[in-house]
């Protein structure tokens, strides 16, 4: 078993102060892979110490050299892909293929992305022509703690990283203990490309521990989080006496709302898209509204398309759904899809229990439920598993009502023929990302949601911003 228990703190692989044992469990296998240290705030204070240190230093670097650190980054992960799809496959139950191409494929993605907005982006500029000493300087904000989930680990990972790299923060990361040893991996991936020391540590730990030492700590900034709204909002408290700026990225409940009109793949693409990472996505169209024309041959076609997804460990190749990450998340995913039952929605695909011909694992049977309303809890909670609610509708108006009906705005998702009813719609739902027609939103775009999705944006320009503070001065000299 790999043991894996220092923290990166300074530019160097350190002991624990506080170290716990921690045993990451391979989901496919119910077996532990690695064992890892959980810190405590000894550890963190050591962290944030190092990053508050090299901050002044790292703040003073022209961005072209931090764009240049960036792109040697990129250099050494692709000598890296391998080891990172297989830390995440064993660690979180992503299968090997969809590892390396879409979790690990995530990470140059962003960071190149990065790189080519802040190329464009202006540092330092005149306020405007009606005030010619005044300007407006974007400074770093500090010192972030970094706290990521374990679902897609280096998307997180990366997106966070490169931003605030970029924009002259120094960070503290403390990944998901579920999925340590990728990120373990990215640490010595910012070790080899030359990152000063003290710019980026890594100290594993749990939610109580590292991260809520980091989230309280008065030396930290920001803290950047991506996860549950539940941790969001513990952050969010245990920030304030601090007053740091807390940028969020939290659950969804997104709907996928399919006209008549809609093309001939969208039902399938709907349900694909939500078994994708085994329906563990924040953005997953875990709702899918159907109007109703359409609503008998969309059930019909969704229960056939769920049938022949096919489960199986997250080490063998092909294009297979995984488990689901743990046993904590395999029970509840059982009671939610029980609790659709028992409130009287129809299901039509899947159901509790494992799938056939696994007796160990935390695999989950595709499930799609039809005949649910809004109010059932299947339609109101995040599952995160491969469980798809369909929702029937009459009108436009009807559906942009049950989309916007839940606590959540992340994603919504439209499908229409009809341009000027994509528009329409575009502005009327609530959610940080609208995607129609199964278009992917391009490079740079903005993710992040409203509501309890969070309030801060990641990626591209949007990204960096956010790790930015504006400062305004005036009685500039043109030299
Ligand atoms: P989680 O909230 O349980 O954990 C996320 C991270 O927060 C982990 O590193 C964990 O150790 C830490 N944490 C937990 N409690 C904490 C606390 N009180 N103080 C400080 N840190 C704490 O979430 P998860 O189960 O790892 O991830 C799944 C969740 O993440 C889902 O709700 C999903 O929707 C969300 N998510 C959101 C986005 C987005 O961009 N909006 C992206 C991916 C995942």
């Amino acid at each position: 078993m790999l043991e894996k228990r220092h923290f990166y703190i300074n530019g160097a692989w350190v002991a624990p102060q506080v170290g716990k044992d921690h045993h990451v469990i391979d989901p496919s296998t119910e077996e532990p892979c690695a064992v890892i240290s959980l810190g405590g705030e000894a550890d963190a204070d050591a962290a944030v110490a190092a990053a508050k240190a090299a901050f002044p230093g790292w703040m003073a670097t022209p961005v072209e050299d931090r764009i240049a650190l960036v792109e040697k980054l990129i250099e050494v992960y692709k000598t890296r892909t391998e080891d990172l799809a297989q830390a995440m496959s064993s660690e979180m139950g992503a299968p090997i293929e969809m590892a390396r191409s879409q979790q690990v494929g995530a990470g140059t993605w962003h960071l190149k992305n990065f790189i080519n907005a802040a190329k464009d982006f202006d540092f330092s500029r005149p306020l405007g022509d009606h005030a010619p000493n005044d300007r407006i300087i974007y400074e770093p904000v500090g010192v972030c703690a970094l706290i990521t989930p374990w679902n897609w680990p280096m998307n997180q990972i990366t997106l966070k990283v490169g931003a605030a790299a970029i924009a002259g923060c120094t960070m503290v990361l403390k990944p998901s203990e579920e999925s340590p040893l990728d990120a373990m991996i990215f640490a010595e991936m910012m070790d080899e490309a030359g990152f000063p020391p003290g710019v980026f540590n890594l100290v594993n730990g749990d939610g109580a521990g590292v991260g809520t030492a980091l989230s309280g700590h008065a030396d930290v900034d920001m803290v950047s989080f991506t996860g549950s709204t539940r941790a969001g909002t513990a952050i969010s408290k245990n920030a304030a006496d601090t007053l740091k700026r807390v940028h969020l990225e939290l659950g969804g409940k997104g709907a996928n709302v399919i006209f008549e009109d809609s093309d001939d793949k969208a039902v399938k693409r709907g349900v694909m898209h939500m078994m994708n990472n085994t329906g563990q996505s924040c953005n997953a169209p875990s709702r899918m509204l159907v109007q109703k024309g359409l609503y008998d041959k969309a059930v019909e076609e969704a229960a056939a398309v769920a049938d022949k997804v096919t489960v199986g460990p997250a080490s063998a190749e092909g294009r297979h759904i995984g488990p689901v990450v743990n046993e904590v998340q395999w029970n509840k995913i059982q009671d939610l899809i029980q609790k659709g039952i028992d409130e009287g929605a129809r299901l039509v695909a899947g159901g509790t229990g494992r799938p056939e011909g696994f007796n160990k694992g935390f695999y989950v049977r595709p499930t799609v439920f039809a005949d649910v309303n809004n109010q059932m809890t299947i339609a109101r909670e995040e599952i995160f598993g491969p469980v798809l609610a369909i929702i029937p509708f009459e009108t436009e108006e009807e559906a942009v009502e049950i989309a916007n009906d839940t606590p959540y705005g992340l994603t919504n998702y439209v499908q229409t023929q009809d341009g000027a009813r994509r528009n329409r719609l575009a502005r009327q739902l609530r959610s940080g990302m609208v995607e129609m027609n199964g278009e992917a939103r391009a490079a740079g775009s903005p993710f992040g949601g409203m509501k309890q999705s969070g309030n801060g944006r990641e990626g591209g320009i949007f990204g960096i911003e956010d790790f930015l503070e504006v400062k305004a001065v005036s009685g500039w000299s043109a030299e």
